[in-house]
């Protein structure tokens, strides 16, 4: 199995039943293009936007970020390339933009929350993303969404941008598809509230593990309880896919997650449509996909969904691996 993984980066990520996936690459920045491609990315499924803002002590302009964008969406035409609005603050920060951290960085102003408050910063951002969106399959989603409002709020921003562009006789996609990312507790319950309000989702597990276990996500002396196979996360995922489903919309996730191995036949299994991850990992997934059939991942989610405790979980989900593949 582990002899020609390589040989799988090209070929599409189907299942032997027929039952097509995608698997994209993450980044951060540019330069991480060629990489994606290499290893047989169907996309970027999620482009982190931070290093633009975080490499200098000055805001990006508008054209700066636009050429960067342009060149991403350029590079990987046709495939698609998902761009996340800003995520500053958290455990990602500028000191040059102004904030209070507080005591609680990861329950304080960042990502959505900070665009919505700074929109100056937030507008020049939208203003760079639709302009590039007619260079290629851009798709635009926002981060750390915890309920309807702040997604109306930004919706509403971009179409006043998308306004100001006409105006202006400037060219963006006015079908821009616009994502939510779902790695708040409180989005997973309003799930199938948010799914009317979006085009896609995006499942982020490294920080919806962390809100929803309440476990730090950079802090080494709770490492041992960071746990995706968690039965309230498998729950979770489960409770997101379905409500997306059920509105005819995609799910992906980009998290660390989508990117190990272990847990590929029960991210498919409950459902998830694409898997976003470090570029390195795509052929190794690619070939779990296309060495098996849905329905038997399928079951194999059914299965660990069953189980009450991420011990459980954990024994079953690695047992399986470990005689299957
Ligand atoms: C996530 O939270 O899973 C995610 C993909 O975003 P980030 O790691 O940048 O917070
Ligand atoms: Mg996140």
């Amino acid at each position: 199995f582990k002899r020609d993984v390589n040989s799988c980066s090209f070929l599409p990520a189907i299942t032997l039943d027929e039952h097509q996936t995608h698997v994209l690459a993450n980044i951060e920045f540019q330069e991480e293009v060629g990489l994606a491609m290499d290893y047989g990315a169907d996309g970027i499924g999620l482009y982190r936007t931070e290093f633009l803002y975080l490499r200098q002590k000055r805001l990006p302009s508008e054209e700066e970020l636009f050429e960067d964008y342009k060149t991403v969406a350029l590079m990987m035409r046709p495939r698609s390339v998902t761009i996340r609005t800003l995520d500053i603050g958290g455990d990602k920060f500028a000191s040059h933009l102004e904030y209070a951290p507080g005591i609680n960085p990861a329950l304080g102003l960042r990502a959505i929350r900070f665009c919505l408050k700074e929109q100056q910063i937030f507008r020049t951002q939208l203003r760079a993303i639709l302009r590039a969106s007619v260079f290629g399959k851009v798709r635009l989603m926002f981060p750390l969404i915890s309920g309807i409002q702040e997604v109306i709020a930004a919706r509403r921003i971009l179409s006043e941008i998308q306004q100001e562009l006409r105006l202006e006789g400037l060219a963006f996609n006015p079908e821009l598809p616009v994502g939510v990312m779902i790695e708040v507790p409180s989005a997973v319950m309003l799930a199938d509230l948010l799914a009317k309000e979006a085009d896609f989702f995006s499942i982020g597990t490294n920080d919806l593990i962390q809100y929803a276990l309440a476990i730090d996500r950079v802090n080494k002396h709770v490492a041992e309880m960071y746990q995706p196979l968690h039965p309230a996360v498998l729950r979770m995922i489960k409770q997101v896919t379905d409500a997306a489903h059920t509105e005819g919309i995609p799910v992906a996730v980009c998290g660390e997650m989508a990117g190990d191995p272990l847990y590929t036949p029960v991210l498919l299994g409950m459902g998830v449509d694409e898997l976003s991850m470090n570029a390195l990992a795509i052929p190794v997934v690619k070939r779990i996909i296309r060495h098996s059939t849905m329905e038997e991942f399928q079951e194999f989610a059914r299965q660990a969904l069953h189980h009450q405790t991420f011990e459980d979980v954990n024994a079953y989900v690695t047992g399986v691996m470990a005689r299957r593949f």
